[in-house]
């Protein structure tokens, strides 16, 4: 197993472990009173606009101050597993890795919580892991970072560069250049990125403070929104106080865009991305070039129709689409408004669209589809330039809203905690 200093050390680099070593000082004290008043002001400032939060734990500090933690419950905050302890997950065998998720379960389970999630310490991540995680019970992971467009490295002081490009090099994130923000269920796991820059890399690494973790989250957030995505905002709740001020600019912002930014918890998004990825919609042809729809899918599913004439009130929505106002209804197209793919189309393919809310037909007659795709070879790297693709040729469609009752985006609050005194700090530091 790595240990944790060195891994702090890794991860952080030397100026940086420094200046967090002086700023842990700050932020903790040896009684839980100072974190007690830190996840005050966070639920303060989120009950303010009637949001809720996913706080992943580490089971062995939930354990050591579960009365502290278990008064927030009746908050709207969901408390996720951050591990039984705060270690590299990636390096631990799939036997350690097993009992890790079980004893952390049951600390949870003592305290009155069933966690339905999973973030590793250091956003750590490796193949076996998300299968023991599924084992283990959970219905969702969140360890995947995803980087926005939102900093110019080269704009940036000499320190802050390398701190910045440490950290993008120790996380390895996604670039929303390539991979979309959002949930992936894959063998009944739901898969939630997290977005960087989080606040650790905005206050120590670039050492900003409220202006800062503004001006970037209110670019995530403004991003997110124009792609429809998700944006899984991390404020670790030790500092609150340098970020309430973004956190309060961004939640203004999105409670005040129409259509909607849904805010959700990581385990609400879970259980919806699931249930509407198993929505369905039944399609039988009346006339030549009218067909009629029936789309079954969980509460507030959002049918979305572009280019085509359907006998039922609609509403305008984003990107040339039209919300339609019911879930039975008669579509007049020249050509199917759905997606048409080869039966040669990797399958890897086909799951993606579908769960980005696309009627997939398999088909040799590309001529009947307004958006046909062939494409035998596809990895997740090209997802973002699939979707620019269909999304770009403003073809004919029906399609089902990524989210629910017609909100054009997603944003969730999280926060780690990895201690809650200098204490649990000093511990986290020898693995305990
Ligand atoms: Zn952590």
């Amino acid at each position: 197993m790595t240990n944790p200093i060195t891994f702090a050390f890794k991860s952080k680099g030397r100026l940086a472990l420094i200046k967090r070593a002086r700023s842990i000082a700050k932020r903790y004290s040896l009684t839980p009173i100072q974190m007690d008043r830190a996840l005050q002001q966070f639920s303060d400032v989120l009950q303010r606009f009637d949001c809720g939060a996913t706080l992943p734990i580490t089971a062995v500090t939930l354990k050591r101050h579960s009365d502290t933690i278990t008064k927030y419950l009746d908050k709207n905050f969901e408390f996720a597993v951050h591990g039984f302890t705060h270690v590299d997950y990636s390096h631990l065998a799939p036997e350690l890795q097993a009992a890790h998720l079980h004893l952390a379960r049951q600390v949870f389970t003592q305290a009155g919580i069933n966690p339905t999630g999973f973030r590793s310490p250091y956003l750590s991540r490796e193949s076996n892991l998300n299968s023991a995680i599924k084992s283990a019970g959970y219905s969702y992971v969140s360890n995947q970072p995803i980087l926005w467009d939102v900093i110019v490295p080269d704009a940036l002081n000499p320190f802050a560069t390398t701190g910045y490009e440490q950290a993008v090099a120790f996380y390895n994130p996604w670039r929303i250049g390539e991979r979309l923000s959002l949930p992936l269920l894959k063998d009944q796991l739901v898969e939630i990125p997290v977005s960087l820059p989080d606040d650790e890399i905005l206050i120590d690494r670039l050492g900003g403070a409220n202006d800062i973790v503004k001006e970037t989250w209110l670019r995530i957030l403004s991003q997110s929104y124009k792609l429809g995505e998700l944006f899984t905002l991390q404020l670790h709740p030790e500092r609150i106080k340098l970020c309430a001020d973004g956190l309060l600019a961004v939640l203004s912002k999105a409670c005040a865009l129409t259509p909607k930014v849904w805010c959700a918890r990581l385990d609400e998004i879970a259980t919806w991305w699931k249930a509407r990825s198993e929505a369905t919609i039944e399609v039988s042809t009346k006339n030549d070039g009218e067909y009629h729809c029936i789309v079954n899918g969980p509460n507030g599913t959002t049918v979305l129709a572009r280019a085509v004439q359907v006998n039922i009130p609609s509403s305008p929505w984003m990107n040339g689409y039209r919300a339609l106002k019911a879930t039975h209804f008669n579509v007049q197209s020249p050509m199917r408004p759905f997606i048409g793919v080869s039966p040669s189309t990797s399958i890897e393919l086909l799951h993606f669209l579908r769960q980005q809310g696309f009627l997939v037909e398999i088909s040799q007659e590309s001529m009947l589809y307004s958006c046909f795709i062939d494409q035998v070879n596809y990895d997740g790297s090209q997802e973002r330039a699939v979707l620019d693709k269909i999304e770009g040729t403003g073809c004919s469609l029906i399609r089902l809203g990524r989210w629910p009752d017609g909100a054009q985006s997603a944003l969730a609050v999280t926060g780690d905690i990895d201690a809650l005194t200098l204490w649990d700090y000093g511990l986290r530091l020898i693995g305990k």
